[in-house]
């Protein structure tokens, strides 16, 4: 998690380039497409009808409403690829990590913070995304989502988008070298 525009995207597509074993979910949404947004690549753009249809059907492993949109992590894809042993990072809300910790125990949490919120309101404004009124709305949003972050398994700063993908890998390896990763490798020394 991290607010909205400190930099997520940028940092996921750079991990998910260099590791064969990790994967991004694409969520669904019912926000408007941003200009140079993608659907299927950056989101599932679909109605608000469609998105409570997902949500009446049980498909989405969590969903949350954010800034007035709907948000939501369909759930097939996370479970297919963690059962093919990938590792899959999920870009969602407080809410939706709340959701996941409680379904997804094994789920690591990992919130990027800004160098600070004037830096965050620069990068928010010079996006040219958004009016006057969701750039406040994002900044008070963004306030309260730092404040959170202490409750996060750990955090990422993005000074320099360069170090701040050199941390994700770290976390990422770390995690790859607990216990549940490397079990395969205890069978060979409990068997003899
Ligand atoms: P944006 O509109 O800037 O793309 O995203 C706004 C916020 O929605 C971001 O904080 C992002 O992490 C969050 N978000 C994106 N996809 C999901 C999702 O599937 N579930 C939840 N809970 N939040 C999401």
């Amino acid at each position: 998690s991290g607010p909205s525009g400190v930099g997520k995207n940028t940092l996921l597509n750079a991990v998910v380039a260099r590791s064969e074993r990790v994967r991004y979910s694409i969520s669904a949404t019912s926000r408007a497409m941003r200009p140079g947004e993608v659907d299927g690549k950056d989101y599932f753009f679909v109605t608000r009808t469609a998105f409570d249809a997902m949500v009446a059907g049980d498909e989405l492993l969590e969903h949350a409403e954010y800034v007035g949109n709907c948000y939501g992590t369909p759930k097939s894809y996370v479970e297919r690829r963690c059962a093919e042993g990938m590792h899959v990072l999920l870009d969602i809300d407080v809410q939706g990590v709340h959701q996941i910790s409680e379904n997804r125990p094994d789920a690591i949490r990992v919130f990027m913070m800004p160098p600070s919120l004037a830096e965050l309101e620069r990068r928010l404004r010079g996006r040219h995304t958004d009016d006057e009124q969701k750039i406040c709305e994002r900044l008070a949003q963004a306030r309260r989502e730092c404040a959170l972050a202490y409750t996060y398994d750990y955090i990422v700063i993005n000074d320099d988008p360069d170090v701040a993908a050199k941390e994700l890998d770290a976390i990422i390896t770390a995690e790859c070298c607990r216990y549940p990763d490397r079990k395969n490798y205890f069978t060979e020394v409990l068997e003899k």
